[in-house]
């Protein structure tokens, strides 16, 4: 094995860290690699304490992001995670919400002053596998797609090639997931669902392209923790109505697409360093 691996995550707000990668940081962490999350944003606009949403009278955006900060440290400590980088960034709402001309926001923010910030913890940390959202930002979220656009712009500063992986949930397990996620809700809950247009998203990767398939199961409890320490968050996780047997089953595995990378495969690799022990 080689003397030092470093493994570091690009994520939008507090709490993707533990929904989208927990698996396989509080895995690295076991296995002996150096583990860095890079969070963008403070996440001002997720709920306040006791579910008030952004747009409720009450909801102030400052004391949120004071609250999330604590509980993203909370699930760095579940997750073992080494070194955890706030790059201080405002939240950006959702695509369309007037949040999103802040020009202190993360998505106003220009890239090339976002991406030398990233360039600069990644040339200090030299992390040999790098993982982060795709295009899209897995979901739609400005946030999630500043995060991907800052992190490819960050590997041009660099003077070596890291191996780049995008999250991914295979359309096949997708399929799945919204038949378990129906099972799990009432019929009228169902029914607003299929009205609503985020959440009838087709967020499937075609499964011929997911070039890596991490069994978890052995840390889907603190992975199931660490979900639990953003409790301001949880209001409809369907993670954790699901209960923590359930969700070991139905959460066992993280996937990933390999986006940049030194080396070929043509297979499905189960360890994101396979190619650096
Ligand atoms: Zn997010």
């Amino acid at each position: 094995m080689s003397e030092s691996l470093t493994f570091l995550a690009v994520h939008a707000h507090p709490d993707d860290e533990a929904s989208s990668s927990g698996g396989v940081f509080r895995l690295l962490k076991d296995q002996g690699v150096r583990t860095v999350l890079v969070t963008c944003t403070n996440g001002e606009f997720g709920d306040a304490v006791g579910g008030i949403k952004p747009d409720q009278p009450g909801h102030d955006p400052d004391a949120v992001a004071i609250y999330r900060k604590g509980e993203l440290e909370d699930s760095c400590k579940i997750l073992g995670i080494d070194r955890l980088v706030m790059l201080g960034y405002r939240d950006s709402g959702m695509m369309g919400w007037p949040q999103n001309d802040d020009p202190k926001c993360f998505w106003s923010t220009p890239l090339e002053e976002a991406a030398e910030k990233l360039a600069a913890i990644l040339n200090e940390e030299r992390p040999q596998v790098i993982m982060t959202y795709n295009e899209i930002g897995f979901y739609g979220h400005p946030d999630h797609i500043q995060a991907h656009r800052i992190t490819l712009s960050a590997l041009d500063l660099l003077d070596y090639q890291p191996t780049v992986y995008f999250n991914a949930i295979p359309a096949s397990v997708f399929a799945r997931f919204r038949e378990v996620i129906e099972e799990s809700q009432t019929e009228e809950e169902n029914d607003e669902a299929r009205e609503s247009e985020e959440e009838q998203m087709d967020l499937g990767t075609p499964d011929e392209l997911i070039g890596a398939a991490i069994d978890v199961t052995s840390v889907a409890d603190a992975k199931f923790d660490a979900l639990q320490a953003h409790s301001s968050q949880l209001d409809e996780s369907f993670f954790l109505r699901m209960g923590r047997e359930r969700f070991k089953e139905v959460m066992g595995t993280e996937w990933f697409v390999r986006a940049v990378s030194p080396f070929a495969h043509d297979d499905v690799v189960t360890d994101l360093f396979v190619d650096y022990r």
